[in-house]
């Protein structure tokens, strides 16, 4: 049998690069996914932050969107930061964009209002280790609903949820890729090993 190990990130708008700088400091096998026939061999996919109106147009345009469902249901992992958390919804509490529908979550979009369009706080989140984890949001969206399989791994004290886990599927209202701290990267990736064994 063959294992899968290597990891995409949607490329197509957004902070990809960073993602991608992330994964090859960590020497993981990992490329840039714009078509769907890239998806083909990937243990997991990161679909990264950046504007969630524009990736879900461009993923229409690119013809990925429903390949990408048929992956995630089929076991690849995926995980979404920031925008990409938008797009892993089932619902939104806005019209706009149209999510995957692949995890049992409500995501507020802007919920952080325009004031604090950009802050940062260090949150202790035990499912990336005992060290509080650096958080960087910008316009950021948070988790209003979950539905009962979806595990909240961190919230921001008194206002919503901004990390959680679903089987094969990771979401975070905020930027790992932004820090020098890998360990959302390396959490990602022992889901996409399991996942793939
Ligand atoms: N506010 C953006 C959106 O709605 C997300 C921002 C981000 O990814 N940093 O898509």
């Amino acid at each position: 049998m063959t294992v899968l190990t290597r990891i995409g990130v949607l490329a197509v708008q957004g902070d990809f690069a960073e993602h991608m700088a992330v994964l090859r400091r960590l020497q993981v096998d990992c490329c840039e996914v714009r078509l769907p026939h890239q998806l083909d061999g990937l243990a997991g996919l990161i679909i990264p932050g950046g504007e969630s109106t524009t990736i879900a147009r461009l993923m229409d345009v690119y013809d990925i969107r429903e390949p990408l469902k048929r992956k995630v249901r089929g076991g690849m992992a995926a995980w979404g930061t920031c925008a990409g958390m938008i797009m892993l919804a089932s619902k939104l509490a806005e019209d706009r964009p149209e999510p995957l529908g692949l995890m049992d979550i409500v995501v507020h979009r802007n919920a952080y209002g325009r004031q604090v369009d950009s802050f940062e706080a260090d949150i202790p989140i035990a499912a990336a280790g005992e060290k509080p984890f650096h958080c960087i949001f910008i316009r950021a969206p948070k988790i209003e609903r979950a539905g009962p399989k979806v595990e909240v791994l961190a919230k921001l004290p008194g206002n919503g949820i901004i990390a959680a886990r679903q089987g094969n599927l990771l979401a975070t209202s905020f930027h790992p890729e932004l820090t020098t701290d890998t360990r959302f990267h390396q959490l990602f990736l022992r889901m996409a090993a399991t996942g793939a064994s």
